[in-house]
């Protein structure tokens, strides 16, 4: 197979190639500068839910745009997570303009409560969490802000990509002040806002290492996405979620 080096600018002409009965999506998060390391399955989309960045730096997303420059998928679609500190204007960036930051990602669809549609579905991208030690796009848990926040997403979601889990769904790590309790810390308030409202295909974030994995709830895929195990060691494989049957096998009886 001959990869194309770069997405072409004509992307229009693939959102009409594609078929809403199917789309293949593989899903990574927390690469946490490991991403040459995650496994690349061929897909229709990449998606990255967030924390690439180890150490986030100018040159390390130049870096990871090159990367993404030079992977054959048609759809590239990242969002950041609280290690990817240049994107927020909060306490750990030293001053970078976070729209500085988000031009340097070239050879992606950069997503920040915003959406993008292929082949008819939409995806929707945002990257905040409930606090956790002050790091970017952390929101007070259970706050009136967080809840504004998951409001913003569009009743007619069909890929939800956040950062952090839901409160309940492959959020589980062990407590940071007692290591033995195994407590769940994804947010409550993104619950209703899935199963009463959006009520999305496909629910893809990371955050949590140790919930990596698939699975399905009340109709609907919940994916973390995380590569780096909780010991950062980046192990875990690219998720590949397939919506819809191929065409093929959809048009017979
Ligand atoms: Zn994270």
């Amino acid at each position: 197979m001959t990869f194309k080096a770069n997405c072409p600018k004509s992307s229009a002409s693939f959102l009409g190639a594609f078929s809403l009965a199917h789309l293949r999506i593989a899903a990574m998060s927390d690469t946490h500068g490991f991403h040459e390391s995650a496994a690349l399955p061929e897909a229709d989309v990449l998606v990255h839910a967030g924390d690439f960045s180890g150490r986030c730096t100018i040159e390390f997303i130049q870096a990871f745009n090159e990367w993404l420059g030079g992977l054959s998928y048609r759809h590239k679609i990242v969002i950041a997570g609280n290690h990817d500190t240049l994107f927020q204007n909060c306490s750990r960036n030293p001053g970078i303009d976070p729209v500085y930051a988000e031009a340097l990602l070239t050879n992606c669809t950069y997503l920040k409560d915003s959406s993008v549609t292929i082949g008819g579905l939409k995806f929707y991208g945002s990257p905040w969490q409930p606090e956790f030690c002050d790091w970017a796009f952390n929101v007070e848990r259970n706050s009136e802000q967080l809840r504004a926040i998951w409001d913003l997403i569009p009743d007619d979601t069909d890929v939800l990509i956040t950062h952090g889990p839901p409160h309940g769904i492959r959020d589980q790590c062990p407590d940071m002040h007692d290591r033995k309790e195994i407590i769940h810390v994804g947010c409550e308030l993104l619950v209703p806002a899935i199963f009463d409202r959006v009520r999305p295909k496909l629910h893809i974030f990371g955050h949590i290492h140790e919930g990596s994995g698939v699975e399905g709830r009340d109709g609907i895929i919940f994916v973390n996405a995380s590569i780096c195990t909780a010991n950062y060691n980046p192990t875990n494989p690219t998720r590949m979620i397939t919506i819809g049957e191929p065409e093929e096998e959809a048009t017979n009886d």
